[in-house]
């Protein structure tokens, strides 16, 4: 049988995109729900609300806004749906109840869908985990489009945990981000950021390990945001075929052994 998918956000940039890969996919679009008013794609089945695009749905794709979290999860619990959520944002409290949700339905939650930055994730906290700290350098340099309000990215923040990971280290205990003025040398062991914004760059981000006689460095370069669509739909599929639990993009990409 077909797998139905139903999408929260629908209207939105990712929303829009995720109705082009559901099709693309060969599932079925069950349709979506978004915000009073939004303008909803050509041929997409509007419904009322959460409860109801659950019910007719196998899995829900959910790229809305933080604010969602908790009121989502309520529903697909009661309907038994799946769950993507590529939402970001989302604070301790909203992730407490996805993964309280977690035990009664299949969640997947990433704050990136693209195979190639959770690749480079799942890397770097091997890589940190080979190169000793005081001995190599790690540095991640990020670049996105002018819009972009918040910085580092929550992709190169990510990075930085699994460096940190890999050494065994908490992130904010050795995070140096941007540097200005007389900063003092460098502190062993820390784990900097900087980040660049202009133009309408979708995401380029690189971590280096410099050490004094060689330099190691791993980077990656979205240039759509179809890619976390692609992603998200991917994840979809995959999470469908699981047993209640909390599962991100790492498991279906085979890196967590899930
Ligand atoms: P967007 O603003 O273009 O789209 C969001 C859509 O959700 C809008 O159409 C909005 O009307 C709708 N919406 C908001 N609240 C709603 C509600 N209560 N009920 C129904 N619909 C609601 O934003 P976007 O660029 O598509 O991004 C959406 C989210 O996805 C953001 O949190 C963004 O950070 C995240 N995102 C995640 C990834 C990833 O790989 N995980 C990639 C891109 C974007």
């Amino acid at each position: 049988m077909r797998l139905r998918i139903g999408i929260a956000g629908v209207a939105g940039r990712m929303g829009r995109m995720l109705v082009e890969e559901t099709r693309a996919a060969g599932a079925i679009l069950a349709g979506g729900i978004d915000r009073p008013g939004a303008d909803v794609p050509e041929g997409v089945t509007l419904f009322a609300d959460i409860a109801a695009l659950a019910a007719a749905s196998d899995v829900v794709i959910d790229f809305t806004h933080a604010s969602t979290a908790r009121p989502h999860a309520a529903a697909l619990a009661a309907k038994q749906a799946a769950w993507v959520i590529g939402t970001t944002g989302l604070s301790a409290e909203d992730e407490q109840a996805v993964a309280a949700t977690a035990k009664s339905i299949p969640v997947m939650y990433a704050p990136n869908y693209s195979p190639g930055v959770n690749l480079v994730m799942a890397l770097a906290e091997r890589m940190a985990a080979a190169l000793p700290a005081d001995a190599y350098d790690a540095e991640i340099v990020e670049m996105h489009h002018r819009q972009k309000v918040d910085a580092p990215s929550g992709t190169a923040l990510g990075m930085g945990r699994a460096v940190a990971a890999g050494r065994g280290v908490k992130l904010d205990d050795v995070m140096q981000s941007g540097r200005d003025g007389h900063t003092g040398a460098r502190a062993a062991g820390a784990i900097g950021f900087a980040a660049l914004r202009g133009g309408q760059v979708v995401g380029d981000h690189t971590l280096l390990f410099a050490g004094a006689t060689e330099h190691i460095s791993i980077s990656h370069q979205a240039f759509d945001r179809r890619v976390f669509a692609t992603g998200a739909v991917r994840a979809g599929l995959w999470v469908r075929q699981r047993g209640p639990g909390l599962y991100s993009m790492m498991d279906v990409l085979g890196l967590t052994g899930g």
